[in-house]
């Protein structure tokens, strides 16, 4: 059954993001420049192929995952590294706490993964006595202010410059100034003494590359390469779902992860690494290296036929760029650690029904999501199937909290409509027409009706009634 008090918590959380009109107005802005930069970056290739590529190279993977984790480890092992398998969040976080334990590391500096958000790695690892400190700036502000990410690629995306101003003033005890390029400078004099002092560097992976035991780090910020290089133990965090065969199936995946993600032609940095590297701390000249997989669900999804397509999923973030919801509430309100269309799925999957129940609400099926994926993940579809499992379970229909809200609000709602506007191919036919309406309305009559689209303003419900 629905805990009222979560409900209602929830309902008050929405409320203050839909009136922060500052993240409205920068998710909107990104919004906006992503389009256009996607487009252009997408402008001399056959996207739909590119697609077809990155799932079915995702898809083949996801069919031999145990193989595939076999034949690295051998590789890797073979290149002086430790592979390591965790069943879940709290065996990955245990093993890397170990790790540290033996090599008696004290300072650990992490660049962005999403895998060690997953697992709450930093938790741990303070518990355990050792300093942990994020170095992709995003996620540095965000760790500073005790609060997870509110976008898979831009962490701190809900913030002002004047925030992080204040707060870095905070920080080094001295009053900064907002502009941007001095904030930039703030941060690399104090993490650059981080990186030279730690013992121990953690990073994810965006690839795992079975036949070569490498992995492959896709960063814009240089971070990760002095996280897996100065200090002399290197962790590399990070899902089965990572795992590909050869060196050409992770490029196939390349050529669309940062187009879509930000619509960049490559990252300003890819990194390869394989095996032991030289690092002047270390004793014997080179490096500790491990490898820990997480599978937390993934083998048992890889098996799933309706589920095992999330695994496709290359944690780009495209699915909250375009999602109208997501531009409304922010990433707080649209996922618990992972964001977006793919954020209410995986929380149900590794949070619990719990975590997911109010999330998965908010789906209004607009399918923007589906369009823009990386992976061609049906996403709609699944959250859908996700939210009438949750109904299935607790034994009531859900009410639609956001869409509650909004629908009350005609501010909102023409706020609502203006976003969706941006996913208008995705939405609407070419006749104009909205093809599904949202979920919590698509039953009984309204499961055989079409909306007109604003822009039409002469179209009728009634004229189209009768289509489904
Ligand atoms: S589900 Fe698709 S769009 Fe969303 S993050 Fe994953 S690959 Fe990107």
């Amino acid at each position: 059954m629905q805990n009222a008090k979560d409900l209602k918590e929830y309902r008050e959380e929405l409320k203050e993001s839909l009136d922060n009109e500052f993240l409205r107005t920068t998710l909107d802005n990104f919004a906006v420049a992503y389009k256009a930069g996607r487009a252009n970056a997408f402008k001399d290739f056959d996207l739909p192929q590119l697609i077809d590529d990155v799932a079915c190279a995702k898809d083949a993977a996801a069919s031999r995952i145990e193989e595939l984790y076999e034949e690295f480890k051998k590789t890797a092992e073979a290149a002086g590294a430790h592979v390591h398998l965790a069943k879940d969040a709290d065996e990955a976080n245990r093993i890397i706490a170990d790790i540290a334990k033996k090599s008696d590391c004290k300072t650990v500096v992490k660049s962005k993964s999403m895998t060690a958000e997953e697992t709450l790695l930093n938790h741990l690892l303070e518990d355990e006595g050792l300093e942990v400190t994020e170095t992709d700036l995003g996620e540095w502000i965000i760790q500073l202010r005790h609060e997870g990410p509110t976008h898979m690629v831009m962490p701190a995306i809900h913030l002002s410059r004047h925030q992080v101003k204040d707060l870095f003033s905070q920080v080094t005890g001295k009053e900064q100034q907002s502009d941007i390029d001095k904030l930039v400078k703030v941060a690399r004099r104090e993490l650059r003494r981080k990186y030279v002092e730690a013992d121990m560097g953690v990073t994810g992976a965006n690839f795992a590359i079975a036949e070569t035991g490498s992995i492959g780090l896709v960063t814009n910020e240089g971070n990760a390469r002095l996280v897996s290089t100065l200090p002399r133990v290197h962790v590399a965090l990070m899902g089965l779902d990572k795992l590909v065969p050869s060196l050409d199936d992770a490029l196939k995946i390349l050529k669309v992860l940062p187009r879509n993600a930000t619509g960049q032609a490559i990252t300003s940095y890819v990194t390869w690494i394989t095996g032991r590297n030289e690092c002047a701390s270390a004793e014997d000249g080179k490096k500790e290296m491990h490898f820990v997989f997480l599978d937390n669900g993934r083998l048992e999804m890889a098996k799933d036929p309706v589920f095992g397509e999330v695994l496709r999923c290359v944690r780009c973030g495209a699915c909250a760029n375009v999602c109208p919801v997501y531009r409304l509430v922010g990433g707080h309100k649209m996922g618990h650690i992972y964001i977006g269309a793919i954020g209410l799925i995986l929380t149900y999957f590794f949070h619990g029904k719990e975590k997911a129940k109010n999330l998965v609400q908010n789906c209004i099926n607009c399918e923007a999501c589906k369009d823009i994926c990386a992976g061609g993940i049906d996403l709609p579809g699944l959250i859908k199937e996700i939210h009438a499992r949750i109904q299935d379970e607790d034994g009531h229909a859900l009410p639609s909290i956001l869409l509650g809200k909004v629908m009350k609000n005609r501010k909102l709602f023409h706020g609502l409509l203006k976003a969706a506007k941006f996913a208008r191919p995705a939405v609407a036919d070419g006749e104009g027409y909205l093809r599904h309406l949202p979920m919590m309305f698509a039953k009984d009559q309204a499961s055989v009706r079409c909306l007109p689209w604003p822009t039409t303003p002469s179209a009728t419900v009634g004229k189209r009634s009768s289509r489904a």
